[in-house]
């Protein structure tokens, strides 16, 4: 680690790069010598890659035979903050020191020169005419002088077409000049007034700015629509007032658009944008102006965690219950325990917002380690949606059909009123089985262990684990009997069809992840939805998430008992957060709504911990179920995941850890498996999973690691770890 203030020319440093070597490795200072942190460009072997300077070299190797430092970078260098929380966390999720300084520097273009932009600024002449619009132009130009603006975003300050500003232009009182490099992001002011909040959330308001300036952690919880997002914004306002940059994550790229509009409204101009949908200039526009201190506010995925903050004083994680947040590829990490341990380095806030909490939170709220706070009811007019079930059991449906009569007649009363309503399936595609009438062949991914998924838009069968597909066949691969295969069971395509025959005069929009083609055109679709362009949503679990649909009075659950089945640890929570949310789009205007859920089990004690307005009640029944078991929040686990393309030496592999499992037990832990993970081949490769449980203080990462040098791992196998496993497929 950086000790040493500066390192002077052919001074020892260690490198660290993206390279999959493990650790850094050693260099000598360049010419004019470098400081700890800075980004420079190595040699290695033939090429030369770009990497961080990690602090002194470590002496062992030969000087003579150590390579200089090719060049330092014009970057600002890492901060010791970043460089500790890539260690802590690398350490903790007991990812590679390379895995973690690749998620805070994939960007790609990120260390070359900015390509050349148009950038405008305050001209000398007066224009002949002077409008209304051109004088916003010249004001927001007065205002912020300086660095000048990108012309969409001037534009977009003042209120005005690009025309306005093009119409000065050829007048000289705006200039315009082409700008090698990357501007400061437009001012947000958090002196502009909010809204007037409820006592409720004036109270909250207070509680979270009091904690700005110092580490904490706060769960924000309220109903949806109760106001958090506006009370999270108070928390901005004061860390930007305090001169720090402030982080919102969010779960969906899609439901930033209104989230950026609302920023707007409050703080009078948009913040950087952070997540995939975002031009690969944009992103290397913000990685450097977060750097520099010309960015104050970032809304992103939860990759925006790794970004070069200068001055971090808040992170809000809203929607923090959500599954998104764990990575499941590559480095395995969850972004709401990332965003803790970041704020405990940089001194900064955590809010983490919810109506319904994951249980790891509610459990630290609960035994204090987070400070708890309640938005008790819904803004204004609006109530909570009334939930009740509708008991399958008693009703007359017909075959291959999925709408009861009585959600259809709620359908058609919330139509008469002129209202929208939602039916929610969390099954993409046509139909989850393609089965054959002749011989019972269900059909299969040729690559994994999972059944095929139709997908009628896209006239093809789709694997849900690895995107594999195919066309639909006439005849069965396995008896070849034609014109007997059939689709079993509603997807939202089906259940679209059903939607269409029973109104036909209805608008339907479908929002199903794998119907759009881009984050920008389902962003398009919900923003239409939400201005009254459709009568009946169907939506998977992309519905639930946040947006706001004001005119949606009725939401129908098709299946409440699809997240029951299953003996996930958490299935009873998903399906509890799940049901609560989808139903919390119902009635977010004055109109008060209304969600039916259809089931077999009404009497199942999630079901009825659903319906009845004690969540408290749920959550310590939950909490009790696991703390008598030992299991997370009460007890910690790991998955180890062992995969390749022939499933013997995953076996052997696993049963091998499994026998020399003594640094585990040391601990108190114990080992189970290895067993065929549930899914268990995915894109040609057998996986096979073992699972480890320990109590909670237990030191867990440090104990797996002395168990896996214990036992020689062949080459062909690819082991990977997910500390504190979300899905355990
Ligand atoms: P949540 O984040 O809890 O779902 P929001 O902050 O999105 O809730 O608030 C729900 C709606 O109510 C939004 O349209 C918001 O602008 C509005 N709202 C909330 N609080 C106020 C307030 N104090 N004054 C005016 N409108 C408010
Ligand atoms: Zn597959």
């Amino acid at each position: 680690m950086a000790e040493t203030g500066f390192f002077a020319e052919g001074a020892r440093v260690s490198v660290l790069t993206t390279e999959p070597i493990g650790k850094p490795l050693d260099y000598l200072a360049p010419e004019g010598g470098c400081f700890p942190g800075a980004f420079v460009e190595v040699p290695l072997g033939p090429r030369r890659v770009v990497g961080v300077v990690w602090g002194p070299g470590d002496g062992r190797f030969d000087a003579q035979k150590l390579r200089p430092v090719a060049r330092v970078l014009d970057v600002p260098a890492m901060r010791e903050e970043l460089q500790q929380f890539l260690i802590r966390m690398a350490d903790y999720t007991m990812t590679s020191l390379p895995g973690v300084l690749r998620l805070a520097t994939r960007t790609p273009g990120l260390f070359e020169a900015p390509g050349a932009r148009k950038i405008y600024r305050l001209g000398s002449e007066t224009p002949d005419r002077m409008t209304e619009a051109r004088e916003k132009v010249l004001a927001v130009l007065r205002d912020h002088g300086g660095a000048g603006f990108y012309q969409t975003e001037l534009a977009q300050l003042a209120g005005v077409t690009p025309q306005v500003v093009k119409g000065l232009v050829a007048q000289g009182a705006v200039v315009e000049a082409e700008q090698p490099r990357d501007l400061p992001y437009p001012k947000l002011n958090p002196h502009l007034p909010g809204k007037t909040l409820s006592d409720d959330q004036a109270a909250a308001a207070n509680a979270l700015r009091a904690g700005i300036g110092q580490f904490g952690v706060t769960l924000l919880k309220g109903v949806t629509g109760s106001g958090k997002t506006e009370v999270y914004l108070e928390a901005v306002a004061e860390c930007l007032a305090k001169g720090q940059q402030a982080l919102v994550l969010l779960p969906e790229i899609a439901l930033t658009s209104e989230f950026l509009s609302r920023v707007e409204a409050r703080f009078g101009a948009k913040p950087g944008e952070w997540h995939s949908g975002a031009t690969q200039a944009e992103r290397r526009r913000l990685w450097h102006m977060v750097a520099k201190g010309g960015a104050q506010m970032v809304v992103g995925a939860r990759s925006a965690l790794f970004l070069p903050y200068q001055n971090l004083g808040l992170i809000v994680v809203d929607e923090e219950h959500d599954t998104s947040y764990k990575q499941e590829e590559g480095a395995l990490y969850n972004a709401r325990d990332m965003a803790v341990l970041r704020a405990s380095l940089a001194g900064s806030q955590v809010v983490l917002a919810s109506a319904t909490p994951s249980l790891e939170s509610w459990a630290n709220a609960d035994a204090g380690k987070y400070r708890r706070v309640d938005l008790q009811s819904r803004f204004g007019a609006s109530d909570l949606p009334e939930m009740r079930t509708i008991d399958m059991r008693e009703e007359r449906i017909e075959p291959v059909h999925w709408i009861s009569p009585s959600l259809v007649g709620a359908v058609l009363g919330a139509l008469s009123r002129g209202d929208q309503a939602m039916l929610f399936l969390n099954r993409r595609g046509y139909a989850p089985v393609t089965i054959c009438r002749a011989c019972g062949h269900q059909i299969g991914c040729d690559h994994c262990d999972a059944r095929m998924v139709e997908h009628r838009f896209q006239k093809r069968l789709v694997c849900h684990q690895c995107g594999e597909t195919k066309p639909i066949p006439t005849a069965c691969p396995s008896c070849g009997v034609e014109g007997k295969l059939a689709p079993v069971g509603p997807g939202v395509e089906r259940l679209a069809e059903e939607v269409k025959e029973r109104f036909p005069d209805a608008r339907l929009a479908v929002l199903s992840s794998d119907l759009f083609g881009s984050a920008r055109a389902l962003k398009e679709a919900v923003e239409s939805i939400a201005a009254g362009g459709a009568d009946i949503i169907i939506g998977t679990q992309i519905v639930a998430k946040g947006h706001n649909f004001p005119r949606l009075t009725l939401v129908g659950v098709i299946d409440a008992d699809l997240g029951l089945q299953g003996s996930d640890l958490r299935a009873a929570e998903r399906t509890f957060q799940l049901m609560r949310q989808v139903a919390g789009r119902a009635g977010r205007a004055e109109k008060p709504g209304t969600a039916l859920l259809q089931t077999f089990q009404p009497e199942h004690p999630v079901i009825r911990a659903i319906l009845g307005g004690d969540e408290e009640a749920f959550w310590r029944a939950e909490a009790a179920g696991r703390k008598a078991v030992g299991v997370p929040p009460y007890g910690r686990m790991a998955g180890i995941i062992l995969s390749g393309p022939e499933i013997e030496p995953l076996f052997d592999l696993g049963n091998a850890l499994a026998r020399n499992d003594g640094a585990l037990r040391r601990i108190g832990a114990q080992v189970f498996g290895p067993a065929p993970a549930p899914i268990a081949r995915v894109r040609g490769r057998h996986r096979v999973r073992l699972l480890i449980k320990a109590e909670k203080g237990a030191p867990l990462q440090q104990a797996i690691r002395t168990w896996l040098r214990g036992v020689k791992q062949p080459n062909a196998v690819k082991l990977a770890i997910d500390i504190d496993p979300q899905s355990f497929l």
